[in-house]
């Protein structure tokens, strides 16, 4: 008899115990918010992207549930078959208009928008010059895009300039990729650096905005906002399914940009196109982001005030560097960042352990909303202080 072919994939998981790196689903109950149910207990919820509290807006729900009502509640096709809907377009203008972009393209994901634009835009003749940090979803479309893939050190412009001057003339097209907020940092891409890199080499570049749409910048278009980049060449992407509070991704850039994407992005073409819910949730949740600016600004009081209480009153948590609604301390081990999060969660705190291999370090990540109270933010900060590891 061979040997079980399938016993290796138990071996596996034992070595991922070992490591303190095993993962395991919680349930949340109810409606999303500052506060929800975890497993039957209300905890103040510190571990969402809903940044603007919108998943659980009024507003969203009704205008997902009268398109359920009217348009049903799957789009039984892909977009140039049988899927393509009226709403689907007017949510691409709002997103092309928010981003101040010719045009928009929303795909099923933020992931299958990175992994589908970035096997689109190079391949076996081309270079990718990608940030050691960026997201899986920009790792795994750069592998799939049969592109030679070199990472530079994390934000490190110099060193990407180097890589740009030696390597660059050996391939056809260049694109960098990186996120615009760090998704388990929390710190900005150096953007205006990068964008002159990539005309001084030719170079396309890509640029994440996940955590910086409705979040950074005046109008909350995001961090090519918030670095006055907008109107510059280049390809945003992003997702509708965090401070936007649906579910979706987007790419918003040139309308010949967005022309190719529809014939050439094969996880945009070959699958069903957004539903009826998700498209009207999100259109109407961009609406508010342009007419609530105060939303924007209670976040980043929220942040602010958090930041200022945690480097006063609780210093021997390292804060990790961070322009945005994320904030992370740094724990010795994985064990020390579970047992932090255990902590936290049996005071009533929601903020998860982030551990290899997601990081190279493991972390707590607090992820603040514009909807959290200040007492919310007070008894996170008191929960902090008693930690004991
Ligand atoms: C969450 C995230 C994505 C994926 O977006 P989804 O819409 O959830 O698939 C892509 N990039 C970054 C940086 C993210 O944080």
């Amino acid at each position: 008899m061979p040997a079980d072919p399938y016993a290796w994939i138990e071996e596996s998981l034992a070595t991922i115990h070992r490591a303190d790196w095993y993962r395991s689903v919680q349930t949340i109950q109810g409606r999303p918010g500052a506060t929800v149910l975890l497993e039957g207990r209300e905890v103040i919820n510190f571990a969402s992207n809903d940044y603007l509290g919108l998943a659980g807006d009024e507003r969203l729900i009704a205008a997902a549930t009268i398109a359920v009502q009217q348009l049903g509640t799957g789009s039984t096709g892909s977009r140039l078959l049988s899927g393509h809907r009226e709403s689907h377009r007017d949510l691409e203008r709002a997103i092309a208009s928010l981003k101040q972009t010719e045009d928009a393209v929303v795909f099923s994901s933020g992931y299958l928008a990175n992994i589908g634009t970035i096997t689109a835009l190079v391949g076996k003749r081309d270079l990718i010059l990608s940030d050691q940090y960026n997201h899986s979803s920009l790792k795994n479309g750069a592998t799939l895009s049969g592109a030679t893939v070199l990472e530079y050190p994390h934000c490190d412009v110099e060193a990407l300039r180097i890589q740009l001057s030696q390597q660059r003339q050996n391939y056809r097209r260049c694109l960098i990729i990186t996120d615009s907020v760090f998704s388990m940092d929390g710190d900005l891409c150096p953007l205006p650096a990068l964008l002159d890199l990539a005309e001084e080499y030719g170079c396309m570049l890509l640029i994440d905005e996940a955590h910086a749409t409705g979040v950074l910048g005046n109008t909350g278009a995001g961090c090519v906002e918030h670095f006055g980049c907008t109107g510059r060449q280049l390809i945003q992407i992003g997702t509708l399914s965090k401070a936007l509070g649906s579910l979706g991704g987007y790419v918003a850039g040139s309308a010949t940009l967005i022309d190719f994407l529809r014939n050439r992005a094969p996880s945009w073409i070959y699958t069903t196109a957004l539903s009826p819910a998700d498209t009207a949730a999100a259109l109407t949740a961009i609406r508010i982001v342009q007419q609530e600016p105060q939303r924007r600004t209670q976040l980043w009081q929220n942040v602010a005030q958090l930041k200022q209480a945690m480097q006063e009153e609780i210093p021997k948590l390292r804060l990790l560097p961070s322009e945005s609604p994320i904030l992370c301390f740094q724990l010795a081990s994985a064990a020390d960042a579970l047992k932090a999060g255990q902590q936290l969660k049996l005071a009533g705190i929601f903020a998860p352990a982030i551990r290899p291999p997601t990081v190279p370090t493991s972390r707590i990540r607090i992820s603040v909303m514009g909807t959290h109270q200040p007492t919310h933010i007070q008894k996170l900060v008191e929960t902090l202080k008693d930690l004991h590891l």
